[in-house]
């Protein structure tokens, strides 16, 4: 059996890499480097309206500048709709997902007329369960169907997963889940066929990854994550979310600051030495 730990780096392909990816895929790979473990790269193209190959691109030559080396070959989300669709559809068999036809607006709009409406820890008004209770529809002929997406019922999910959900977290041993916190999240509409979360949990189990190294940005959505492996019953890794680099004024680094992208620094003149002493690893 092998029994090496796997890490994986796992970027979304819209835009350039920055510091703080620079600092997720170091760490990531550093500690695989220190324990004989594998290094994987995963490319996270599933919102196929945003990922562009272009970006992709240069994410590998990024970070094979930076020094890095992954094995081959890289597993690109956009290839394996079909495992995200089985997962999916495992759920739907368990009578956990539903259609949902309301648009964002309407969401917002009932949010908004009352105070206090719950919202969700990305900050977004929880889903009022409107289309809850509507005649159920198989999963696979709502997804054929645009402007309609599949929620999780969120409290037959919890229940099924019951008491005592939790992961264990560098530095902080185990945490308890609270995926209710994310109230019914959306897990695949027609196009985009599998959200974040479904795919996250379906590649870290398919390729064996035992160590979560992420931004602290995705503590939160762990709890989901967690959920979904309970329910699709894959094993859960070590999880350790490590602080955001921040830039010179404390705020959170954007991909949409051209500015800090890898490849500007590196035009500049800055070594991949200087990146790791920018971020301190
Ligand atoms: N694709 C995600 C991102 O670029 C990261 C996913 C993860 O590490 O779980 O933010």
């Amino acid at each position: 059996m092998d029994r090496k730990r796997v890490f994986r780096f796992a970027p979304s392909p819209n835009g350039y890499l920055h510091l703080g990816h620079a600092y997720s895929a170091l760490l990531d790979f550093d500690l695989a480097r220190q324990c004989g473990g594998r290094f994987l790269l995963r490319i996270e193209d599933i919102d196929t309206g945003r990922a562009r190959t272009g970006f992709e691109a240069a994410i590998h030559e990024d970070l094979a500048w930076l020094g890095l080396e992954w094995e081959a070959p890289v597993r690109r989300q956009s290839e394996h709709f079909d495992d995200y669709a089985r997962a999916l559809e495992r759920l739907d068999d368990m009578g956990l997902l539903y259609a949902c036809d309301c648009r964002r607006s309407d969401i917002a709009r009932a949010a908004a007329a009352k105070p206090n409406w719950p919202h969700d820890p990305d900050g977004a008004p929880l889903y009022p369960g409107t289309c809850r209770d509507k005649p159920r529809r198989a999963a696979r002929e709502v997804l054929m169907q645009g402007g309609v997406a599949l929620r999780l019922d969120m409290r037959k999910a919890a229940a099924l997963a019951g008491q005592g959900l939790s992961w264990r977290e560098f530095g902080l041993g185990g945490v308890a889940a609270d995926p209710a916190a994310w109230g019914d999240v959306v897990l695949a509409r027609k196009d985009t066929p599998a959200s974040y979360h479904i795919a996250v949990v379906v590649d870290d189990a398919l390729q064996g990854v035992t160590d979560v190294v992420r931004g602290k940005d995705l503590f939160a959505a762990t709890s989901l994550h967690r959920l979904l492996q309970c329910l699709l019953e894959l094993p859960a890794p070590d999880y350790r979310h490590h602080d955001l680099v921040l830039d010179e004024t404390g705020e959170k680094l954007s991909k949409s600051l051209a500015s800090i992208a890898l490849r500007a620094l590196r035009a500049q003149g800055w070594t991949p030495a200087d990146v790791r002493r920018r971020i301190g690893l």
